[in-house]
């Protein structure tokens, strides 16, 4: 009986766990999410409710219940609320924001776990492991919150980009600075003196801001990821301390899954962990990269002449790009796929990582339609496809596509792996206008012979050529 409250523990790790691994592969990623949602209230319910007191041999609850339950009740509705509302397109603020809160709370228990330690005491003794603990969670976290709130807010557009010469190297003594003064608060605080305290805090708020600031357009996946694995390992350090084994085991599996998908990132946008560490970010959403697309012209092509490339082609594949999210045309870009199939032709859709504005966003979008799973290729299992396509239609996508990060060591995309659409026979562009992408610079493919214009809406283009496709 009085070891209930591990095997909830118990139920919740593993609950994480199988629901990590489901979220692994598109068709069982929604119920992973629940299986994972499940872990957490076993969790819960394991810390609140199931406390074994030796004492009087029953189970008690710590803390104010009222409280608990009343910050539980709107953290629910506050979060159910923004999930429901947020915009495809918008996700990556969200995901962000959460993170942020994450890093906060992991925080505020070093905070709160520091001052129940000190508080009052002319002198303290620390133990050096505790106090790592504490010190490590407090630091991580505040990092992590103050340089998630900057990601939301250049992700949203309310933050540009902060940079000045030599920024790295100030970054680096702001961040001996901060190792420093937690090193310096060890002995100061058994001295009495606490003031070193909150100097690492204000120093690791700054550091949080000047980490992320500098960070141009494309490399901001990379460091959101990397923040949610430091959130992970600040939250590990509260399972630390409180010796609770269901949130040492969350915080290290957020954080090794984080940093894991960062080395995956970084490998898909080309960077490297150690850039990102130093917050050397190259990146930019700007100016960099060139034209040499001088003196070329684009082709501009009508719906009805890609509706019969289409329908009498043997094999197309459709590139998915942040444009169809931005145009919501997933269902249509689906509609049109099976008319083509039931005509005979084979579709499949070429899966860049850094396609849209999330890890996962091409996934999440089309699962949204419908789109069986085994129709969606990975960048790396589809590049050898292209030269035996007929038709390759881009629908909303630009950077992933754009050769210069194979041909030009000027361009801030280069060294990016990108999707060879340009090895097919026939490569039509979906997209408004002749605007650049994230990374703001041009795109040589749509100067390229093969390549035809289809300017508009990606949803109405679509339509449209789901409706020539049809009377065909
Ligand atoms: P891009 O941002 O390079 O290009 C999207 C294109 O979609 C634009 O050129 C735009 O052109 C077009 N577009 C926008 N709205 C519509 C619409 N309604 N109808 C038709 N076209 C539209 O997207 P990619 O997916 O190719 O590349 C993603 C970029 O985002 C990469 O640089 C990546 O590094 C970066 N990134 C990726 C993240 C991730 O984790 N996936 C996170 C953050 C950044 P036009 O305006 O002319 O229509």
């Amino acid at each position: 009986m009085k070891h209930l409250q591990e095997l909830f523990y118990l139920l919740g790790s593993v609950g994480f766990i199988v629901g990590l691994k489901m979220m692994g592969k598109p068709d069982s990623a929604r119920k992973g999410n629940l299986v994972a949602a499940a872990g957490m209230a076993f969790a819960v319910l394991g810390v609140l409710f199931f406390n074994w007191s030796e004492a009087d041999e029953s189970f008690h609850i710590t803390g104010n219940l009222g409280l608990i339950l009343g910050g539980i009740a709107v953290g629910t509705v506050v979060g159910w609320l923004m999930a429901k509302k947020v915009k495809m397109t918008s996700m990556p603020e969200m995901v962000s924001l959460f993170n942020g809160m994450g890093g906060l709370c992991a925080a505020l228990i070093s905070i709160i776990e520091w001052r129940s330690l000190t508080g009052g005491a002319e002198t303290v003794t620390l133990e050096a492991g505790h106090y790592i603990a504490i010190i490590a969670g407090l630091i991580i976290g505040t990092v992590s919150f103050t340089g998630s709130i900057v990601a939301w807010g250049k992700l949203s557009g309310k933050l540009g980009d902060f940079r000045f010469g030599g920024q790295q190297y100030i970054n680096m003594v702001v961040l001996a600075g901060l190792l420093g003064a937690a090193y310096m608060n060890f002995s100061a605080a058994q001295d009495g003196n606490g003031m070193y305290f909150y100097i690492t805090i204000a120093i690791a708020i700054v550091y949080g801001l000047l980490f992320v600031f500098p960070i141009g357009g494309a490399d901001m996946p990379v460091v959101i990821s990397l923040l949610n694995s430091f959130t992970g390992v600040a939250a590990a350090c509260g399972g630390f301390l409180y010796h609770n084994n269901v949130m040492l085991m969350g915080g290290i599996l957020v954080g090794s899954a984080g940093t894991i998908l960062t080395v995956v990132m970084c490998k898909a946008m080309n960077r490297s962990l150690t850039n990102v560490l130093l917050g050397n970010f190259g990146g930019s959403s700007a100016t960099g990269g060139s034209s040499n697309a001088a003196g070329g012209s684009v082709r501009e092509v009508q719906a009805t002449d890609v509706a019969i490339m289409m329908k009498y082609a043997t094999k197309v594949i459709v590139v998915p790009g942040y444009g169809l999210a931005v145009a919501q045309a997933q269902h249509v870009v689906h509609e049109l796929e099976q008319i083509l199939e039931e005509g005979g032709v084979e579709v499949k859709y070429a899966i860049h990582p850094v396609a849209g504005r999330m890890p996962g966003h091409m996934n999440v979008l089309l699962a949204e339609s419908n789109v069986s799973y085994d129709k969606l290729v990975e960048m790396e299992h589809i590049n050898p496809e292209f030269n035996t396509t007929d038709v390759v239609l881009v629908v909303g996508a630009n950077d992933v596509v754009n050769p210069a990060a194979k041909t030009d060591p000027g361009s801030p995309i280069y060294g990016m792996p990108i999707l060879d659409v340009e090895n097919a026979k026939q490569v039509v562009v979906l997209k408004r206008s002749m605007k650049s992408g994230y990374a703001g610079i041009e795109n040589e493919l749509f100067y390229n012979p093969k390549c035809g214009m289809l300017f508009g809406d990606a949803k109405d283009s679509l339509q449209k050529l789901v409706n020539e496709v049809k009377i065909l």
